[in-house]
């Protein structure tokens, strides 16, 4: 029978109350954090959707496993059972366990990179250019022309510019690609996904040039989802199946396993080549602990183990999809202006064209995560030019493509009628929004600023 509504594939054994604050509580609240939501206390927090990063609710499964795990330092059997699940999903020999997927990030980019050497993303995440800037190292994105687009309908708005791609390599010469790297799916661009046909004309011009590629594999099923749904060839092959072919393509992936592993904490970095992880392991032992748990306690090893396979049950994905999208669709019939078709894990609600009065040099994505908190509780993230923005030598902010705010939806955790509430807190948005002003920095670091900037409203 074809049911309308997608149930929850899953029923609720232990529950976690929220608290329930006011509009006069917020604007205290919202003060005190300087009109950044990062530094809200989450106890403050209705609907915590700042991230679906390590915010996934974990299953009896994974909890039952936590009880049997090994704690011994080296050769723990719950490393083993992770190191097995994780090369039979991504065919690569040598895995490498970090504390998240940061930690593979600066460990693999921090070995390949310095100055002088060029990476090439459909998008860079945040962390990841973060750590390829910081060792000196350039990064370069080359999304597919259509991502700029916001409501352009088209499947795969998570494409690399395999083009540019080629120029790119050419121009830089290749002995100076430290690595190209395929974010599946496009967090920073919107949670789109990218398709296979794709993911083997980038490995065919790695392969002409001999450079390294990865991916950045944090939602590879979520990523397989929509290639089975969307792509001719791919409808009668399991998800799994659908990942395992991508992986195949790649020399090596980094995962934070916080997303589609289905964990609270962990990630892992995992390559074919054995000097690269000879290399890799050095640096590993050094700064995040020995081989066989890399950081991790044996318990988050096995929760990562199971939650690496549930992730690609075929309830939980079309669940996971199809919820999301249920959001996202409700907020663009109500005229909100969004990134369409609807991502994987968020929905990213387009500030500018929402606030058309207030410039990029005073962030609207900003103001609208302020507003959704004011007036809701609701907690988000400004991906625009507050994440992502730079100044000129004058000083001069260059603004970042687009100025959006995600709706980051975290795994199992809120049901319909917290979903029901959030469109309602839109609407009340939708009411006031001419009046809405944008605010100002009044104090920054140099790296990833968006996570401890101080704001002044104007
Ligand atoms: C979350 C994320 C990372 C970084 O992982 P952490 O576990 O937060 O350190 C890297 N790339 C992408 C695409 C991500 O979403």
């Amino acid at each position: 029978m074809p049911f309308k509504t997608i149930i929850e594939p899953f029923r609720i054994k232990e529950v976690e109350p929220i608290s329930v604050t006011t509009e006069e509580n917020r604007k205290v609240y919202l003060r005190e954090a300087h009109y950044n939501p990062f530094m809200l206390k989450s106890e403050h927090v209705l609907i915590d959707f700042l991230t679906d990063s390590g915010t996934s609710a974990m299953s009896s499964k994974q909890w039952a496993a936590m009880m049997e795990a090994d704690e011994a330092y080296a050769g723990s059997r719950s490393w083993l059972k992770m190191e097995a699940v994780i090369k039979d999903l991504t065919g690569y020999e040598h895995i490498l366990p970090t504390h998240q997927g940061r930690a593979a990030e600066r460990i693999l980019y921090g070995y390949l990179g310095g100055k002088g050497k060029v990476f090439i993303s459909n998008t860079h995440f945040d962390t990841t250019r973060a750590n390829i800037e910081f060792s000196g190292a350039e990064a370069i994105d080359i999304p597919v022309e259509e991502s700029n687009h916001p409501m352009l309908d088209l499947p795969f708005k998570g494409n690399m510019d395999v083009n540019e791609l080629e120029r790119l390599i050419k121009r830089h010469g290749p002995e100076n690609i430290g690595g190209v790297i395929l974010t599946v799916t496009n967090n920073s661009g919107g949670g789109q996904p990218v398709s296979m046909a794709n993911a083997k004309d980038i490995k065919t011009i790695c392969n002409k040039y001999k450079v390294n590629y990865f991916l950045d594999c944090c939602r590879i099923a979520e990523n397989a989802y929509f290639i089975n749904h969307r792509e001719a060839g791919y409808e009668n092959k399991t998800y799994k199946q659908i990942a395992q072919e991508m992986f195949s393509l790649a020399d090596g992936c980094v995962m934070s396993a916080k997303k589609d592993g289905l964990v609270n904490m962990g990630g892992f970095l995992a390559v074919k080549d054995k000097a690269l992880s000879d290399a890799c392991t050095n640096l590993l032992i050094i700064t995040e602990g020995f081989a066989t748990y890399g950081g991790l306690s044996g318990r988050s090893m096995e929760a990562m183990a199971v939650g690496l396979q549930e992730v690609f049950e075929p309830d939980y994905l079309k669940y996971r999809i199809r919820s999301t999208a249920y959001l996202g669709e409700k907020l663009y019939k109500m005229g909100i202006p969004l990134i369409y078709p609807i991502g994987g894990h968020a929905v990213y609600i387009d500030a500018k064209a929402f606030y058309p009065q207030i410039p990029v040099n005073e962030y609207p994505g900003q103001a609208l995560v302020c507003e959704l908190y004011l007036k809701g509780g609701i907690r988000s993230v400004e991906i625009g030019s507050v994440m992502f923005g730079k100044y000129d030598d004058s000083g001069k902010l260059i603004p970042a493509p687009n100025e959006l705010v995600r709706l980051a939806i975290p795994r199992r955790v809120y049901t319909q009628s917290h979903i029901e509430y959030v469109i309602e807190v839109f609407e009340l948005i939708l009411e006031g929004k001419e009046k809405v002003k944008g605010l100002r920095i009044t104090e920054e670091p140099e790296f990833l600023r968006h996570f401890t900037a101080k704001f002044e409203r104007l």
